[in-house]
């Protein structure tokens, strides 16, 4: 499924990084990338944390996304109760 959040030049970077992944471990889990897992193009600089993050490594989509939201609520926890 097309993620809303990013355009076409991440959709081309992902077809393009996607080849090479096939047999490495993914970056978040250590485990081996298949072409026939569902596959993500990552940030290496959380999204979440740099909006302006460019995908630069292909990951699971379990994992990218799981982090992703992780992260997510965790800054939402640490966020500062009143505007200074
Ligand atoms: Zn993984």
């Amino acid at each position: 499924m097309a993620d809303p959040t990013y355009g076409i030049e991440h959709q081309k970077r992902r077809e393009e990084l996607l080849p090479a992944a096939y047999g490495t471990p993914c970056p978040r889990c250590g485990d081996v990338m298949l072409a026939s897992d569902d596959l993500d193009l990552g940030h290496t600089i959380d999204h979440a944390l740099d909006s302006h993050a460019v995908g630069d490594r292909i990951e699971h989509a379990s994992c990218n996304r799981s982090a992703g939201a992780k992260l997510k609520s965790t800054l939402e926890r640490y966020k500062p109760s009143r505007i200074w």
